[in-house]
């Protein structure tokens, strides 16, 4: 297919969007490893996790086998309000970088939610209404998440209750409200409302609160009200699980033109959306199909792939939750109150970490300053406003696209652009203001958050 041939924008028909999400975990030797109880350190049971989680998303937690999970129609006649999302060649940015290079990305930000966040809130509100359940408990940090779940909640007739961690509550009074109008209930956090955040609040008195805290507090809500559960919007493997819808858009976008990347880059919070992009493509890997580079992009203020330890942790700071085996700084990590760009959660997916420890996908940690000048340069020519989180994808993009300048090699590139900033301008407000500062932890900060991993035996080899 000749270069002309190729337009701006690549759409999937309607008729082409996938029927089945790519559980990749199927299609692994070594499996990404099990959530562990905290108490009697034993695979945490179907049973043990219905307790929290709605029983469906459990056996999708669970489910290590099955290649491909059906998409409910249902939930596809959702996803259609805002799906197929577009695979767009990037030629104006390709043009100003003057990069033999081809760059695509996939981007997710064409919802209200602002985010990929919505392909699994919906699924997750759709297993829990299935259920009989009343609503469902959640944290959010930036926002995204929270937003996305109001949406589906108010969509589905579910409750909604959303701990908000309070830096953000106080910071984005826009996105707390863009919930309550879905009708939501929104609680900073930590709170007085549950004996979790009562507790920190006693520890730390003014605390800004952080993501950890927050899904204390929501995992407790929902274990004292009847008919709550409790759904997260990373981390898990069905977040993944349901993320993949982006992975498979763009491989069977790319297909149509018979296109193969090189390179595939997202940026990396608890992992989801690099996952869901990077699914199909790593299938073929894992299969011996096809090669391909996957490149995991975190800020230097919090990178727990390229600094963090391979250990069984708490997903949380309150300790309530199981422990999953994951690239970690620790559940008490704390990100420097500097650091504005997101992607602030102290683990990643278990699934990802598996792949990283394998040697199948790389990681790099990114400088905040040096991310908003990409996500400045990219508004400025590709239109797009991407959020904090997105722009880290960006940067790496250019960054291998500007070593294609050097190199003469017409490499092609993908990354996922998971979403908008407008409710990020006060990040962008700084570094407008040249206020911006790039903090990366030493190693003795960041030993006060390794110091906090469980020591139990598991994790004694990992040098604890
Ligand atoms: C939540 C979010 C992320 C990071 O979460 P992952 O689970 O790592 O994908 C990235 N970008 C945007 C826009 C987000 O809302």
């Amino acid at each position: 297919m000749s270069e002309q041939t190729i337009p701006y924008k690549i759409y999937l028909k309607e008729s082409e969007m996938p029927r089945h999400w790519y559980n990749v975990r199927a299609d692994m030797k070594n499996k990404p490893a099990p959530l562990l109880n905290p108490k009697s350190l034993q695979p945490m049971t179907e049973e043990e996790l219905s307790a929290v989680f709605c029983k469906e998303l459990v056996k999708q937690e669970l489910n290590d086998t099955d290649r491909l999970i059906d998409i409910p129609q249902e939930i596809r006649d959702f996803y259609k309000m805002y799906r197929p999302s577009p695979l767009v060649r990037a030629y104006c940015l390709e043009k100003q970088l003057d990069t033999p290079a081809r760059i695509y990305y996939k981007f997710e930000g064409n919802n209200t939610s602002g985010s990929h966040k919505l392909n699994s809130a919906i699924a997750q509100a759709y297993y829990a209404r299935n259920q009989g359940l009343r609503g469902v408990t959640t944290e959010t940090g930036a926002g995204q998440w929270g937003t996305a779940l109001s949406m589906a909640c108010a969509y589905l007739g579910l409750d909604c209750q959303v701990y908000m961690v309070k830096v953000s509550y106080e910071q984005k009074p826009f996105r707390r409200e863009v919930m309550r109008t879905y009708g939501a209930a929104v609680t900073p956090s930590p709170s007085s409302t549950t004996q979790v955040g009562q507790r920190i609040l006693a520890e730390h008195p003014g605390t800004g609160g952080s993501l950890g805290c927050a899904i204390s507090e929501a995992v407790e809500a929902a274990s004292s009200q009847e008919g709550y559960r409790y759904v997260l919007g990373s981390v898990l493997n069905q977040v993944l699980l349901h993320q993949s819808v982006i992975g498979l858009e763009t491989k069977a976008a790319l297909d149509q033109y018979g296109i193969v990347p090189d390179i595939i880059i997202g940026c990396a919070g608890g992992g989801s959306n690099l996952g869901g992009l990077i699914s199909p493509f790593m299938g073929e890997k894992l299969r011996g199909e096809k090669d391909y580079r996957f490149i995991a992009v975190e800020p230097a203020s919090c990178p727990s792939l390229t600094r963090g330890k391979y250990v069984y942790d708490f997903c949380d700071t309150g300790k309530v939750c199981p422990l999953a085996k994951m690239y970690t700084l620790g559940s008490g990590f704390m990100p420097s109150p500097n650091h504005a760009g997101g992607l602030r959660y102290h683990g990643m997916n278990s699934t990802l970490s598996q792949l990283y420890h394998d040697g199948y996908m790389e990681a790099v940690s990114v400088e905040q300053s040096a991310v908003f000048a990409a996500a400045t340069q990219f508004a400025k020519v590709e239109g797009i406003l991407p959020a904090p989180e997105s722009s880290h994808a960006i940067r790496v993009a250019m960054d291998e696209a500007l070593k294609c300048r050097e190199t003469g090699e017409a490499k092609t590139i993908v990354f996922g652009l998971t979403g908008t900033g407008y409710f990020d301008m006060v990040a962008y407000g700084k570094y407008n203001d040249g206020e911006m500062c790039d903090y990366i932890p030493t190693d003795e900060d960041l030993q006060r958050g390794l110091a906090g991993i469980p020591k139990f035996p598991g994790n004694k080899t990992a040098g604890l």
